[in-house]
């Protein structure tokens, strides 16, 4: 018998919730699914240093906006899933 646990939630769900999961602005119960995806999750692990990265260019930029191009290309992962 093995114990009954929830199933990952799916991939667009944690892509969509990447940003505000390298913010630490999502509740722990979303945190803990969302690390619990990427464990074992090669492509949304790739696109988490996707958005560290864009993090890193964010945070050397003189304005907290977000470029659109950069949400266009996250919601273009989002699409192609
Ligand atoms: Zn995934």
């Amino acid at each position: 018998m093995t114990e009954p646990r929830e199933p990952l939630i799916p991939c667009d769900q944690a892509v969509r919730q990447l940003w505000a999961y390298v913010e630490a602005s999502v509740p722990p119960v979303d945190h803990a699914k969302i690390t619990e995806h990427l464990a074992i999750c090669q492509r949304c692990c790739g696109e988490l240093e996707f958005v560290k990265h864009l993090r890193g260019l964010l945070a050397a930029q003189t304005t907290d906006e977000v470029p659109p191009e950069l949400i266009r290309q996250l919601n273009q992962f989002v699409e192609e899933l």
